[in-house]
């Protein structure tokens, strides 16, 4: 059969699916044609040859197969099952097993005193080993199995397994559509990269990635297909990239003028660093090469990312033009704002602020001067990407981001006139090499790798509330000695209320603990307006409070050099990016900085990886390589970019050198065939296409 009609067959006609399947598995997993089907892969494998005794288990396993006979089977809830347990012994020690859904179908397969194969997670609960929602099936009716034997492991859902579609069963219909007469797909990469990097072909890795053949025929398959995904994200984005380097034209920069000398000359507070230096030349080059600049600054948390972005806005005031700078939150605008008016007070250079809570009449003024081109510079928030924020002449767009744009409000950006600005992206906190190569994988990247002299490394540590009292005299013994700090309630959407009642308990606490009028203690949270924020933290700034009580809105950006120690309150509850940029905002000025991570004593293994990795490095980039794998791609990308990073079969964690093999395969192609029209690349150019067209679909429908 040709392929395409083959993978385009609706589900309902694969034997042994029917209506009532398809339509649970198109609601539910998204599977709705034969294609949808075959890239369904396993997302573990088992070995059905090998079982586990309860006596050995330990909680570091991760999915195991275990034999035994069940017992003790309970169902709790008074009107509405809600819970049902069983005993699983297999004479070394017993288990519990525990469903919390699916409980009236479980009823029936679960049978007393009859052995039956469980596989699932074990974890320890109340000091015993239990598993939540084990796949299972009687040992008599299990296949038999002769040596190493490989099965995938799919996910499913509750209401899937209902109608009878759990892992084994989708293993079963994936073993039928393999064997289909009609089952044809066909080859994607061209044979010079099939043989250049040994890879298997592709129907033979499709089979092999549902039904192994051995080990070794599993990984070639595993490769073939990640090294597939991700040379064809790379050859899209590196190919969107050199087109938009042929189609659009930057504004040349040419000249260094007037602002940029003098600023330099006088009134530079501090010598550059060598890395400053660098990628303020890196920018130069760029916008004076008469394309537009389309590039990523990284660089860690107190690197000066600032001061460069305001020397790159100078470059191109000298020339004519307009710059803006947008930053996720008003708090950030604000700050960028005054160290930018500050930094520039005795010249001769108009910069303006806009915001949600700009008030009209100054918008109006705002917006009309910059349209007549005598605002200079502006810095704000989204409130920049409205339409009717129209520049004279703008020059170059800067986003501080903390990955908080999406690609198209970024491409919106770029759309304020007839000519493209240059556009620098920075972000907040540095991303692993292969999150940026794929997030930012069409922009060219700096990275500032230095932080500025005479900074000590942050000293942190890990207490607990047994540990209270001598945080609070650790906190007096730094006020006595001039310092500020900073204290810092979670603050999640899904638990606000009782996040805001702990903040004011704490703060309470925190008043009574440092009392008036030694102590002066500031708070601020995301209620408060604009104005009230401005007020506290000015106030904070000033040096004319101790203490600032404060959720998360402090978390990006905000400098206030004399601050010297963070205390992060239930840091569990944080993830690491966000530990990390909240111990940014400390360690600014000259003297020994501190971050008490506060936690519950308990903590499970994720908590306390995050804290023992919070305690053992500042090395931002390490710890967002630890994020990366805790967390995974989508959500250290952000919701708006999540899919971009939404792999089928590649994790961006693990397979950096297969990405790296990707990309540069990408790049020799499109070296050697800028436009992909030679014969051999068309298969590349079809597939891309129809990725394209995917793509397309995907954001229509959503
Ligand atoms: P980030 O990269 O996190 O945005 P900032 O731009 O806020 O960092 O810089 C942090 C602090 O370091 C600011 O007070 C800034 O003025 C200062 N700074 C930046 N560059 C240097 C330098 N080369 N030497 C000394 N201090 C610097
Ligand atoms: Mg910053």
């Amino acid at each position: 059969m040709n392929p395409h009609s083959f993978l385009n067959t609706k589900i309902e006609f694969l034997k042994g699916v029917g209506p009532l399947k398809a339509d649970v598995f198109r609601k539910e997993l998204g599977i709705s044609v034969f294609g949808d089907l075959v890239k369904h892969y396993p997302f573990r494998y088992i070995d059905r040859s090998k079982f586990h005794t309860i006596a050995s288990l330990n909680e570091e396993m991760s999915y195991v197969q275990v034999k035994g006979t069940i017992s003790n089977i309970k169902v709790f809830g008074a009107k509405r099952a809600t819970r049902m347990s069983a005993i699983l012994s297999d004479g070394t020690g017993q288990m519990e097993l525990v469903w919390f859904q699916g409980i009236k179908w479980m009823k029936d397969v679960l049978r007393p005193q009859v052995e039956f194969i469980v596989f699932g997670k074990p974890t320890v609960f109340n000091g015993k080993f239990n598993m939540v929602h084990p796949d299972l099936e009687e040992s008599s009716k299990a296949e038999k199995v002769i040596g190493p034997s490989l099965v995938g492991v799919y996910s499913t859902t509750e209401k899937c397994k209902v109608k009878g579609l759990d892992s084994k069963a989708i293993q079963k219909l994936m073993k039928t559509l393999l064997s289909h007469p009609g089952f044809a797909v066909e080859e994607r990469l061209t044979p010079e990269l099939i043989s250049h990097f040994k890879l298997m072909d592709r129907p033979s890795a499709l089979v092999n990635i549902h039904l192994p053949a051995d080990e070794q025929k599993l990984a070639a398959a595993e490769y073939r297909l990640k090294f597939e995904e991700l040379f064809f994200i790379q050859l899209r984005l590196l190919r969107a990239k050199w087109n938009r380097q042929q189609s659009v034209k930057g504004k040349p920069i040419g000249t260094i003028g007037d602002l940029l000398n003098g600023y330099y000359k006088n009134y530079l507070p501090f010598e550059l660093t060598n890395a400053q230096k660098r990628v303020l030349k890196e920018i130069r080059q760029d916008m004076g090469s008469g394309k537009q600049m389309n590039r990523l600054l990284q660089g860690d948390v107190g690197s000066g990312k600032t001061m460069v972005a305001l020397l790159s806005m100078l470059m191109v005031l000298d020339n004519g033009l307009q710059a803006c700078m947008m930053a996720p939150t008003e708090i950030l605008a604000n700050q960028h704002f005054q160290y930018v008016s500050e930094a520039l007070q005795d010249m001769d250079v108009r910069v303006g602020l806009l915001t949600g809570s700009t008030k009209t009449a100054h918008r109006k003024f705002l917006l009309e001067e910059l349209k007549e081109g005598r605002l200079q510079i502006i810095i704000g928030t989204h409130a920049l990407i409205e339409d009717r924020v129209q520049f004279q002449n703008l020059g170059l767009v800067i986003i501080d981001e903390q990955h908080r744009f999406g690609v198209e409000q970024r491409g919106k950006l770029w759309m304020k006139d007839d000519f493209v600005p240059h556009v620098l992206v920075m972000t907040a906190t540095p991303i692993p090499r292969t999150l940026a190569m794929t997030l930012y994988g069409d922009l060219d990247s700096s990275v500032i790798d230095e932080l500025p002299p005479g900074r000590k490394p942050i000293r942190t540590i890990h207490r607990n509330e047994s540990n209270r009292l001598a945080v609070f005299g650790f906190i007096r013994d730094e006020i006595a000695k001039g310092r500020q700090i900073y204290i810092v309630y979670p603050l999640i959407e899904e638990s606000e209320k009782l996040d805001y009642t702990n903040l004011m308990e704490g703060y309470d606490t925190i008043c009574k603990e440092f009392p008036l009028p030694t102590y002066q203690v500031s708070i601020m949270n995301g209620r408060m307006k604009a104005v009230d924020k401005d007020f506290e933290m000015a106030r904070f700034k000033n040096g004319q409070t101790h203490i600032m009580v404060a959720t998360t809105v402090i978390e990006v950006g905000v400098n206030v050099p004399n601050a010297s120690v963070m205390i992060i309150e239930s840091a569990e509850r944080f993830g690491l990016s966000q530990l990390h940029q909240l111990r940014g905002r400390v360690g600014r000025g000259a003297e020994q900085s501190f971050c008490v991570l506060m936690t519950g004593e308990k903590l499970g293994n994720d908590a306390r990886l995050r804290m023992r990795t919070m305690v053992e490095t500042n090395d931002g980039f390490k710890i967002a390589e630890v994020d990366l794998e805790l967390r995974g791609p989508g959500d250290l990308a952000g919701k708006q970019q999540s899919g971009i990073v939404n792999l089928q079969i590649a994790n961006l964690a693990k397979d950096q050198r297969i990405l790296e093999l990707a990309r540069n395969a990408a790049t020799d192609i499109l070296n050697k065939d800028e436009k992909l029209i030679l014969p051999q690349n068309q298969l590349l150019v079809e597939q891309l296409s129809l990725l394209e067209e995917a793509d397309a679909n995907l954001s229509r429908v959503s």
